[in-house]
């Protein structure tokens, strides 16, 4: 097994933690709670493993394709544990797991490249990779399985090791995910830690590891980056985004309703680049508002594991109560719910599907990043004024611009701040393009190459040209 049990119990601390079924909201399993002291055994083994692993890439190569394969026989067991702790329906459970197989593959045949530079004097300098050693991954719960393989593949492939942190929300599928890569890749180099916090802070300052890669939201993000200032470890943040659709007065409403929902609606909401608020000409507004709203009304809303359901819970209830929070404090700003607006009757954390129009453009549900199954619907009368209030948060993550005309869609889709823009879809990404948010969306880059060269250090040998 990869993953470090627990030996001990230091100060009365529970060995194990509950893990809750978000379409119950009952306790169905649990998990072992690690104390933070366990990482310095856990970063040790990692770093000896590193010396093994860096030294032969082609042996990684064949490691991680392996990997992916052993990854893909095991998707039954992997998608209903997922869709049992994070609440999403089976199918995308299988839709994450064929994500998580896809990174395994393509970072396994992806490798960095040697070449020589000049600058004119009869010298040259040669360019060489290095990895850096145990690199510290920690993710979130919303796609717990994907995200961890997007940061440990890379690493992996670049010749480093990995200590992976699950969120305690969804410790369990990757547990398992561990154990399937452990029969495959050699001890300690991909090693996966459970528990409550300080556990991700002491694994982002810890002395052995050099390089953070984190995906949470901005305040962690911040915390994170001032552990790593310590140890002086490179860090990689990949935060919240509050992404804003802004339709154009060409698009027609009835042909991208469905994809626009699906762009704000999947996984409940919970997408770091989901459409988070709508910006419509005030003239279609209305339309547009309706078309949501009874896609709203009647999705089939249960648990995952139903096969007709299309959306399921909130994963978690701290993340319940902030949406109701959001959706509560919008209502007393004066905003009205086309479709939803409340939590469900009955038992697990199902929030009803919320189309809100008549929303100050001031409230929180706006500004802030609601992460859940909410959707504002805002008026604009100009482009400016439209393309102004989707720059107009501290968030930089995506932006889609929807219409007819495709060029007029791009030139706008070229004036918003943020990482990627996409036309008449939205959170799309191709394995292979960089992914970096603007401003509070992120620090670094992860994707492709970049991702790669990410985990990688620049080691230069200078010497003089032959005669
Ligand atoms: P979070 O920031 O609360 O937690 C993320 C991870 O950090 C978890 O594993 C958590 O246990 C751990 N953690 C908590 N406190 C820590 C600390 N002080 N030091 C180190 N680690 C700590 O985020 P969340 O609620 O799990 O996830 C939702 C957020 O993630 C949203 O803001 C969402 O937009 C963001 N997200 C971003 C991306 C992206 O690629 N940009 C992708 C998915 C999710």
């Amino acid at each position: 097994m990869p993953t470090s049990e627990p030996d001990r119990v230091p100060g009365g601390r529970a060995a194990c933690f509950a893990v809750v079924d978000p379409a119950t909201g009952e306790t169905f399993d649990e998990a072992p709670d690690q104390h933070p002291d366990d990482l310095d055994a856990v970063v040790g083994r990692a770093h000896r493993a590193w010396h093994g692993w860096r030294a032969d890439p082609a042996a990684r190569t064949t490691a991680l394709r392996v990997a992916a394969d052993t990854v893909e026989k095991a998707g039954d067991d992997l998608a209903r544990l997922l869709t049992r702790e994070q609440g999403k329906p089976l199918a995308e459970s299988y839709a994450e797991i064929a994500r998580t197989v896809a990174r395994l593959r393509y970072f396994a045949d992806l490798a960095p490249r040697t070449r020589r530079i000049t600058d004119g004097r009869p010298v040259h300098s040669e360019i060489r990779w290095r990895s850096l050693g145990p690199v510290a991954a920690i993710v979130p719960w919303n796609f717990p399985l994907q995200l961890a393989a997007a940061k440990f593949a890379p690493a992996l492939a670049a010749g480093n090791t990995v200590v992976l942190k699950p969120s305690p929300f969804t410790p369990l599928a990757t547990r398992l995910l561990c154990s399937l890569l452990a029969t495959v890749l050699p001890e300690d180099v991909l090693t996966v830690v459970t528990g409550h916090e300080p556990l991700g802070a002491r694994l982002a300052s810890h002395p052995g590891i050099r390089h953070v890669t984190f995906t949470g939201s901005v305040p962690t993000g911040r915390s994170v980056a001032e552990a790593a200032a310590a140890p002086l470890a490179r860090v990689t943040l990949e935060l919240g985004g509050n992404d804003a659709a802004v339709l154009l007065d060409d698009v027609e409403v009835d042909r991208i309703a469905d994809r626009l929902f699906w762009a704000a609606f999947r996984n409940c909401g919970q997408v770091c680049m989901a459409v988070k608020r709508v910006y419509a000409p005030a003239r279609l507004h209305a339309e547009v508002v309706e078309a949501l709203a009874q896609r709203a009304r009647t999705v089939a809303v249960g648990p995952g594991l139903d096969p007709a359901t299309r959306l399921g819970p909130v994963n978690n209830a701290p993340q319940l109560a902030r949406v109701e929070r959001l959706t509560k404090q919008a209502a007393a700003d004066g905003a009205r719910a086309a479709a939803g607006g409340h939590r469900m009757d009955g038992p697990g954390y199902f929030f009803a599907p919320t189309i809100l129009t008549d929303v100050p453009p001031g409230s929180p549900v706006v500004t802030e990043e609601q992460f859940g199954p909410v959707l504002p619907v805002l008026p604009y009368r100009s482009l400016d004024e439209a393309v102004d209030a989707a720059n107009g948060t501290g968030f930089g993550l995506g932006g889609s611009v929807w219409g007819t005309d495709l060029d007029r869609a791009e030139a706008v889709a070229d004036r918003l701040e943020c990482g990627t823009a996409w036309i008449n879809h939205h959170a799309e990404t191709s394995l292979a393009q960089p992914f970096a948010g603007a401003r509070n969306s992120g620090v670094g880059v992860a994707g492709g190459l970049w991702g790669l060269y990410g985990n990688l250090r620049p080691f230069v040998v200078h010497r003089p040209q032959e005669p």
